[in-house]
C-alpha cells in the first residue's frame, strides 16, 4: 500500500512538472509570437496608446525566470515614447549593461538602438550616430537580418534629418535589400517612402517618383490610408521641386481628401498646408489664406509647432500676392526667425527670392538686394553639400563594388585552384566541340531562318537593351544622354562621359574565335556596370566600344572612375575560357561644355580622347 501511495505521488508529481513545462513552453510560444508581431511595427505602430497596451500584454507573458525573454520585453518597453526621455536613456543604458553580461548580441543590439533613439530625442543627433552603428553591428553578429534592417533605417533616418541624404539613401537600399531576402514584407514596403523621401531631397526626381508610384501601388491594395496619404503629399512635392504647381495641386487634394475621411486632426493639417503652398504657387491667394486657415486651426488643436515657419511663408506670400505689403513683410520676418532658430536652410532659401520681390516691388532696393544675396549663398551651399554627397556615394559604391570585385576574383581563384589539370584539359575539348557543333548548326539555321533574323534584328533595334551584354544599347544610351544633358544645364550641375574600347579586339578574335570574343565583351560590360553608381549608365555603342554617361560628377571624378574602370577590367581573368588571355581597354573621358550642342559633341570628344589612349600604348586613361 505505501508502495502504491509512493508511486502514485511520484505519477502526480511527474505529470505536475510535465503540465508547469507545457505552461511555460505555451508561454515562451505565445511570448515569441507577440514579440514578433510588435517588432515588425516597431518602425511604425498603429498608435502609441494601442502599442503601450501591447507592450503592457507582453509584459505579462514573459516565462518566470527567462532573463532573455525579459530582457527582449524591456527592450521592447524602451522603444515606447517616453515621458521622460532622461529617465528613457537610464533605461535603455541598464538595459544595455544587463544584456552585456548576458552575453547576447541580439539583446545588446536592441537596447543599443534604443539608446542611440533615446540621445536623439534628447538632441544629441552627432551622439546617436556611433550608437546606431554599433547597434547595427551586435544585430549583425546576432545573424537576424530584420533588426539590422531596422537599425539601418533607424540611422537613414537619422542621416536624413540632418541632410546627409546619400548616406541616408544608402543605409535605406542596405535595408531593403536585407528585409527582400528575409522576406520582410511589411518592413520593405514601408521603406519605400525612405527611399522616395531620399532620392527626392537628392534632386533624383525620377527614381524618387518611381518609388513613391510602387509605394502608392501596394498601400492601395492595404487600403493603408496614412501610407496614401504620405505619398500623395510627397508626389505634391515633389511636382513642386520640378516647378509643376499645376500638377503638385491634385496630388495635394487628393491627400486632404484622404486626411480628411481617414485620417486624425495631425495628419490633415499637414496635407492642408501642401495645398495652401501649390495654390498660391498658382496664384490663387484667396484660396490659398482660407486653406492656411483651417491647417491653422488643426494644429492649434494638436498644439503642433513643427511646421510654423512654413505656415508663415505661406501665408506671406499669399498676402503679398493680394496686395498687404505691410502684413506680408511682417509673417516674413516672423517666419525667417523661426525658420533660422530651426535651422530650416531649405525653406529659408525658398523664402528669400519671394520677400526679394516684395522688396523690389515696394522701391527697397537694398532689402531686395540682401534678399538675394541670402538666397544665393544658401544655394551654393546646398548644391555644394550636395555634390558632396553624390562624390560620398560614388565612393562608398565603387568600394562596395571593388570589394563584390574582389571577392569573386578570390572565389573564381580558389575553384581554379581545385579544378586539376585533366579537367581543365577535358573541358577545354569539350568546348572546342562545342563551338565546332554551334558554327554548323548556326550555318544550317541560317539557311532556313534568314527571314526570321531579319525580322528579330529590327525588334533587337526596338528594344532598349543590348543582347549580348544587357546594358543599354546605343539608341538608349542616345536617348538618356539627351535626357543627361538637358538636366545637367537646367540644374547648374556637371556631367562626364566617358568612352572606352578594348584594345587590340581583332587580335583576340583571330586567336580564340568569335564566341570566346563575345564572352569577353560580355565580361567587360559586366564588370564596368559592376563598377559604376546607380545613377550612372552604361551603354554599347557597337561592337566593343562603350559610352558611360556620369551625371552630377566633375572631371576629376570622372578620372578616378575612368581609371577604376580600366583597373577592374585589366584584373579580370578568363582562365575557365582562355587560359592566358589578358583583355585591357583605352579610355577617353571629357565633361560637358557651354559650347556642346547635344550629346553627340559630348561622344565625340571622349572618342577624341580615348584615340589619345591609343595613341599613348593603349590600356590607360586620357582626359580632353
Ligand atoms: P585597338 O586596340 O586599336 O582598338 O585594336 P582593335 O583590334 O580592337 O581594333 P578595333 O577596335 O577597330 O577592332 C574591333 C574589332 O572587333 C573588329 C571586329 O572584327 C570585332 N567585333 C566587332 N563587333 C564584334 C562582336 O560583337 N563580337 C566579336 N567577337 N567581335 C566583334
Ligand atoms: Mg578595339
Ligand atoms: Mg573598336
Amino acid at each position: 500500500m505505501p508502495r502504491t501511495r509512493a508511486s502514485l505521488l511520484a505519477l502526480t508529481l511527474a505529470a505536475l512538472t510535465a503540465t508547469s513545462a507545457f505552461a511555460q513552453d505555451d508561454r515562451a510560444a505565445a511570448f515569441d509570437k507577440l514579440f514578433e508581431q510588435l517588432d515588425s511595427e516597431r518602425l511604425n505602430p498603429a498608435t502609441p496608446e494601442a502599442a503601450k497596451a501591447e507592450v503592457a500584454r507582453l509584459r505579462a507573458l514573459v516565462p518566470p525566470g527567462d532573463r532573455r525573454r525579459e530582457l527582449l520585453y524591456e527592450s521592447t518597453e524602451c522603444f515606447q515614447s517616453p515621458e521622460d526621455v532622461r529617465a528613457a536613456l537610464a533605461y535603455a543604458q541598464q538595459g544595455l549593461a544587463a544584456s552585456k553580461a548576458l552575453g547576447d548580441a541580439e539583446v545588446e543590439a536592441r537596447f543599443q538602438l534604443c539608446e542611440a533613439s533615446v540621445q536623439e530625442m534628447l538632441g544629441q543627433v552627432q551622439a546617436a550616430l556611433p550608437l546606431y552603428t554599433r547597434g547595427i553591428e551586435l544585430a549583425r553578429r546576432s545573424e537576424h537580418p530584420a533588426l539590422v534592417g531596422d537599425g539601418l533605417v533607424l540611422r537613414g533616418n537619422t542621416y536624413s534629418y540632418i541632410g546627409r541624404h546619400a548616406e541616408a539613401l544608402m543605409d535605406f537600399m542596405a535595408a531593403q535589400r536585407l528585409y527582400d531576402g528575409a522576406h520582410q514584407a511589411e518592413r520593405s514596403e514601408g521603406n519605400l517612402q525612405n527611399i522616395a523621401v531620399a532620392y527626392r531631397r537628392m534632386g533624383e526626381s525620377q527614381k524618387a517618383r518611381e518609388y513613391l508610384e510602387r509605394s502608392r501601388e501596394i498601400a492601395k491594395k492595404h487600403e493603408d490610408w496614412p501610407s496614401l496619404a504620405v505619398v500623395a503629399v510627397q508626389m505634391g512635392f515633389l511636382y513642386q521641386d520640378l516647378g509643376r504647381a499645376d500638377l503638385a495641386l491634385p496630388q495635394f487634394e487628393e491627400a486632404v481628401r484622404i486626411a480628411r475621411l481617414r485620417l486624425d486632426t495631425s495628419l490633415l493639417s499637414g496635407t492642408q498646408l501642401g495645398l495652401a503652398s501649390a495654390q498660391v504657387e498658382l496664384g490663387r491667394y484667396a484660396q490659398a489664406l482660407s486653406t492656411l486657415q483651417a491647417a491653422k486651426a488643426g494644429y492649434a488643436s494638436t498644439g503642433d509647432q513643427g511646421d510654423a515657419g512654413m505656415v508663415a511663408v505661406i501665408e506671406a506670400r499669399a498676402r503679398a500676392g493680394l496686395g498687404q505689403t505691410q502684413q506680408a513683410l511682417a509673417l516674413y520676418a516672423t517666419a525667417e526667425k523661426i525658420l533660422q532658430s530651426d535651422q530650416n536652410d531649405r525653406y529659408l532659401e525658398m523664402m528669400y527670392p519671394h520677400r526679394a520681390a516684395l522688396y523690389e516691388r515696394t522701391g527697397n532696393a537694398t532689402a531686395a538686394l540682401a534678399d538675394y544675396k541670402r538666397y544665393l549663398a544658401l544655394r551654393e551651399k546646398r548644391l555644394a553639400a550636395r555634390a558632396e554627397q553624390r562624390t560620398l556615394m560614388l565612393r562608398q559604391q565603387t568600394d562596395a563594388a571593388q570589394r563584390d570585385f574582389e571577392n569573386q576574383r578570390l572565389r573564381t581563384e580558389k575553384s581554379m585552384r581545385e579544378q586539376d589539370v585533366q579537367a581543365l584539359l577535358k573541358a577545354r575539348r569539350w568546348q572546342r566541340i562545342a563551338i565546332a557543333l554551334g558554327v554548323a548548326l548556326i550555318a544550317v539555321l541560317g539557311l532556313i531562318v534568314g527571314r526570321q533574323i531579319v525580322r528579330t534584328r529590327r525588334l533587337r533595334v526596338l528594344a532598349s537593351t543590348d543582347e549580348l551584354t544587357g546594358v543599354a544599347n546605343r539608341r538608349r544610351i542616345e536617348l538618356i544622354g539627351a535626357d543627361a544633358v538637358a538636366q545637367s544645364r537646367a540644374d547648374d550641375r556637371p556631367l562626364c562621359v566617358i568612352a572606352f574600347d578594348i584594345d587590340g579586339f581583332k587580335a583576340i578574335n583571330d586567336a580564340h574565335g568569335h564566341l570566346i570574343g563575345d564572352q569577353v565583351i560580355a565580361r567587360v560590360a559586366e564588370t564596368c556596370q559592376h563598377t559604376l553608381r546607380q545613377f550612372d549608365e552604361i551603354g554599347r555603342m557597337g561592337g566593343e566600344e562603350f559610352v558611360v554617361l556620369l551625371p552630377d560628377t566633375t572631371i576629376d571624378a570622372a578620372r578616378q572612375v575612368a581609371e577604376r574602370l580600366r583597373a577592374n577590367v585589366e584584373a579580370l581573368n578568363f582562365r575557365d575560357i582562355a587560359p592566358a588571355l589578358k583583355v585591357t581597354i583605352s579610355v577617353g573621358v571629357t565633361a560637358l561644355a557651354p559650347r556642346d550642342a547635344g550629346l553627340a559633341d559630348l561622344v565625340a570628344r571622349a572618342d577624341q580622347a580615348l584615340y589619345q589612349a591609343k595613341a599613348a600604348g593603349r590600356n590607360c586613361v586620357r582626359t580632353t
